[in-house]
């Protein structure tokens, strides 16, 4: 069910991160078993049996998700459910109200301000790498009065697999440069986690390194490995009020 969870603490708040795995859940071959992906029609009541699924595990009512659309559009939530129109990152002030970024080889990244208990999720590819998402959410969160924002980078395709041609590599990397690379074979590649890591230090985050490659790992969605055959996986973040016992 999950690939990795962490838990932050202050006197007034808990917060709770997790990455999902392709395990526990419903799903059919090729998509089995967790697939939380919003865009496979004909299947029933899956897609909701496995979100409360995970729900349950997580100790939440549900999650507000997103539209996403590989961009830097953040939005701010107060309530569970689709948030309206599309985005790339959501961010509540709003305990209970969990958190959800639906990947498959992009980065899923998590952040969490334990003071004010500000949280936030965004959804990065080479897109949202370039266009800004990581920056833009952390300033939103500076919004809302975040002061010491920490980031949870979960797993996505490692800059070893991740082959593009030559001019896409050059368009990233002029805009973020750490994210240049090559592929174990000597071709073009990007890395996102390295671009990803390099926005958040920037923007005054502590990184929490969660990441391990996608098309690696078997027990997690790849849309590089598996193509059209391939579901998605998720990164979660919640804030629970602390009640003296
Ligand atoms: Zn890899």
């Amino acid at each position: 069910m999950f690939a990795s969870r962490d838990s932050i603490r202050s006197a007034s708040a808990v917060i709770d991160i997790a990455f999902t795995d392709r395990l526990g859940g419903v799903s059919l071959p090729p998509f089995d078993t967790l697939d939380l992906s919003r865009f496979r029609g004909d299947r029933g009541d899956e897609l909701e049996s496995n979100l409360a699924l995970v729900a349950d595990a997580f100790g939440v009512a549900g999650f507000a998700g997103m539209r996403q659309v590989h961009g830097a559009d953040v939005r701010v939530v107060d309530s569970i459910g689709l948030a309206t129109g599309s985005c790339d990152a959501l961010v509540t002030a709003v305990a209970d109200v969990a958190l959800m970024v639906r990947v498959g080889d992009c980065a899923p990244v998590v952040f969490a301000d334990v003071g004010t208990g500000v949280v936030a999720v965004a959804h990065v590819g080479r897109g949202g790498l370039a266009a800004g998402v990581v920056p833009a959410t952390v300033a939103t969160m500076r919004e809302l009065g975040a002061a010491s924002v920490e980031a949870w980078v979960g797993p996505h395709v490692c800059g070893g697999c991740y082959e593009v041609p030559a001019p896409m590599r050059d368009e990233v990397a002029a805009v973020v440069p750490t994210s240049y690379a090559c592929t174990t074979w000597g071709s073009p590649s990007l890395d996102i986690g390295a671009g990803v890591r390099s926005q958040l230090e920037r923007a005054g985050c502590a990184v929490r390194d969660h990441s391990r490659c996608t098309v690696e790992s078997p027990d997690l969605y790849s849309h590089r490995r598996d193509g059209d055959r391939s579901g998605r996986f998720a990164g979660l973040v919640v804030r629970r009020p602390v009640t003296d016992e």
